[in-house]
């Protein structure tokens, strides 16, 4: 084991300080990773607040990870010292059931393995992320990444990118659909602007008035205050298709009233509270409401060429990592434009 200089979480109550974390020996197909930035998901302050019940302390959290490869085993073939590469979300799966074959990792019917919080499969213990110097993981999962975009707004599209990615093109959103992004943070942003990049009419839906201009400036057509009664009728039965991003609890039922016949609401925010939603909400219209966690990793590769293609990055604000307490206290706010990354020089 080999000790790393990390920040991370000692309780749900106690805020990200500096620690110390035992990183496992590489092996044959592990490629090792110094890190030069890490986003910071919402799902890292869900997990480091304990807010899904499923935390155990300590947690190192940061799951969209570029660096530079610093050193590989003798097998791995994808990777040499001196390349940038990415690690998202996973670094571990079976390899062997049916999602995994059909690369859908993250559905992994024995488990995945997360990038925090998982245990590793050798026996070797707890999975820690990205707020760290270094990190490794076998080659399978670690991401090639291109060098024609800007690097440290890159990395967020290693969990936003491909977490808004996957189901725009499971449900073959393109020309002619009618989507509706519902929270302008994260996971919003780089919604609206994939959508736009596959061709789609995106409309913003968003409870903060302040973020109009800039949710056009990413190519939403439309924008609409969802607190604003007259402007919620203009979209009644409009979409075809919603991607709800919303980290905070709210209503389901008020949005599936946005859909047309057959639309479907896709939700990827992950609030705490369980929802009710009366089966004649969906009865009448046909409509659906689904899910859709991260991307497996050759799909998270399609999201990464596609966005060097599109020259799609994220609107980061580049943090210190001291900072990090405050960057939480501002996705509370929805105070974020629109990713913090940590900058890791600063630990
Ligand atoms: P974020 O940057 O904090 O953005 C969340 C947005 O939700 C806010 O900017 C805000 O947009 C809206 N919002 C916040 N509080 C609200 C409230 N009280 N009422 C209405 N809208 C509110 O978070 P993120 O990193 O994008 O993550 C969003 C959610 O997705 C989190 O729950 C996260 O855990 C989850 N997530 C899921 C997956 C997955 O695989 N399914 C992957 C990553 C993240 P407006 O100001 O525009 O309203
Ligand atoms: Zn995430
Ligand atoms: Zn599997």
């Amino acid at each position: 084991m080999s000790a790393t200089k990390a920040y991370g979480a000692q309780s749900a109550t106690t805020p990200i300080v500096p620690l110390t974390i035992e990183r496992r020996e590489p092996k044959p197909h592990d490629v090792q990773i110094e890190i030069k930035y890490c986003g910071v998901c919402h799902s890292d302050l869900h997990t480091a607040r304990n807010e899904w019940g499923m935390t155990v302390f300590p947690i190192v959290p940061g799951h969209e990870i570029v660096g530079v490869v610093t050193a590989v085993g003798s097998h791995v073939k994808k990777f040499k010292a001196g390349d940038i590469a990415g690690i998202g979300c996973l670094v571990d799966s079976c390899r062997d059931c049916d999602n995994c074959k059909d690369g859908l990792e993250q559905y992994c019917s024995n488990g995945m393995v997360g990038t925090y919080g998982g245990m590793e499969k050798d026996g070797s213990g707890a999975t820690h992320g990205g707020y760290s110097k270094s990190i490794l993981a076998h080659e399978d999962f670690v991401l090639r990444i291109s060098d024609k975009l800007e690097l440290a707004a890159t990395a967020p599209l290693l969990c936003a990118g491909i977490t808004t990615y996957s189901p725009l093109r499971h449900w073959k959103v393109g020309k002619g659909t009618r989507v509706g992004v519902l929270g302008l943070g994260g996971l919003g942003h780089m919604g609206v602007k994939i959508a736009v990049a596959m061709g789609a009419e995106v409309t913003m839906l968003s409870h903060s008035p302040s973020k109009e201009a800039d949710a056009k400036r990413l190519g939403a057509q439309k924008f609409i205050l969802t607190s604003d009664a007259a402007q919620i009728k203009e979209v009644m039965g409009y979409f075809d298709f919603i991607l709800d991003t919303v980290s905070a609890d709210h209503d389901y039922n008020f949005y599936l009233g946005l859909l047309r016949t057959s639309g479907v609401m896709v939700c990827v925010g992950a609030p705490a509270a369980p929802a009710t939603v009366p089966a004649f909400n969906l009865i009448f219209g046909r409509k659906s409401i689904a899910g859709s966690l991260i991307g497996g990793i050759p799909e998270t590769q399609e999201m990464l060429d596609f966005c060097a293609e599109h020259n799609i990055v994220s609107d980061i604000e580049l943090i210190r990592m001291d900072q990090i307490n405050e960057a939480y206290d501002r996705l509370l706010k929805s105070d974020v434009k629109y990713r913090f990354v940590i900058d890791m020089s600063t630990l």
